[in-house]
């Protein structure tokens, strides 16, 4: 647990409503960030423009607002603080591809879909088969430039990712399946051919810009973490801290309901769930003071207060290896 104040975020995409598990992340980044005084922001990842839901925005917004997790800092268009939202933060992505092109680590590709589907199709024939495809041709080929319609900006990975800590489980070596004898890369694109810059890659320079210091977030992006670390080499940049949580699914399936849209934050404000117990249920599943916090039950409920005053990574790290078992 951080000694010094933490600066934290919560970054959904746009692409559906806030449940449980998206809030339980958004409350342990807000809890953070409380407890050691420092900010919590909140960024809205929308460069997917393929897969934006029209009203998810607003209700990401408005079920935090509900549930009293506000935020710190941000565009002030909506009263008190409202999101980053990365669509507008374009000028700032193509500056820094700019500036890995500059230094050789990124490269344009022209590569067409057939081609790179051929590579991946061959890359699943190779021994061993690889999940890395990318053949670098482009890389050597000085005729591909920004001009043509259709380049992508991929990033030139390293020969192979560096291990890295994860506070909640522990020192993690994530390689991809390399085939070296056949030279295959994982050069992932980091700007798309609609010049939009992909998760990756605003993930990476909107934290570094907002000086997050400690990213909590869904253990779906674990395999993701050794290109951002990649990334932040690249730059020269100094990484945060990443803690990732257990994904609640087994949770929202068995406790709640079965049909997906009961499980949305704001339904349950329609059903009447006040949101200091849901905060609590929320909060307590995977991380008990109970247990570590002399003078409190398992039963009590507290004031949002209460838990931001409790709230301990260490205690969530044993909480959460629990959850696993
Ligand atoms: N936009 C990602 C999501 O929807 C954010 C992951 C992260 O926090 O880095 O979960």
């Amino acid at each position: 647990h951080p000694t010094t104040p933490a600066r934290t975020r919560f970054a959904p995409s746009p692409t559906g409503y806030l449940h449980l598990g998206s809030l339980r992340t958004a409350l342990y980044n807000y809890l953070l960030a409380k407890n050691t005084g420092g900010q919590f922001l909140l960024r809205l990842e929308d460069t997917d423009r393929t897969r934006l839901v029209q009203d998810a925005e607003e209700n990401i917004y408005q079920s935090l607002k509900w549930c009293n997790l506000e935020v710190d800092e941000g565009p002030n268009e909506r009263g008190p603080y409202g999101p980053y939202r990365q669509s507008d933060r374009m000028e700032i992505y193509k500056k820094y591809a700019q500036i890995l092109i500059d230094q050789g680590h990124a490269y344009r590709c022209s590569c067409s879909k057939e081609r790179l589907n051929n590579l991946r199709e061959s890359a699943t024939k190779l021994k061993p088969p690889t999940t890395v495809t990318y053949d670098r041709k482009c890389l050597h080929d000085p005729s591909v430039s920004d001009e043509g319609n259709d380049t992508v900006l991929r990033f030139k990975s390293p020969d192979s990712y560096e291990p890295f800590e994860d506070l909640v489980h522990g020192s993690l070596n994530l390689q991809p399946q390399y085939n070296y004898n056949d030279r295959r890369y994982d050069d992932f694109v980091i700007i798309k051919s609609d010049g939009m810059p992909t998760y990756h890659f605003a993930n990476v320079v909107d934290d570094y810009l907002m000086k997050i210091t400690h990213v909590i977030r869904g253990e779906e992006w674990l395999p993701s973490t050794p290109k951002h670390i990649a990334l932040y080499k690249a730059f020269g940049w100094e990484a945060p801290k990443f803690i990732h949580i257990p994904l609640l699914t087994s949770l929202e399936d068995k406790k709640l309901s079965k049909r997906s849209g009961d499980i949305g934050i704001l339904s349950m404000k329609e059903r009447g769930i006040l949101p200091e117990a849901l905060i609590n249920f929320v909060a307590l599943f995977g991380w008990s003071p109970a247990r570590d916090v002399p003078g409190v039950s398992a039963n009590e409920s507290m004031s949002l207060k209460e838990i931001v005053e409790k709230f301990s990574l260490d205690h969530l790290t044993r909480g959460n290896a629990k959850v696993n078992d």
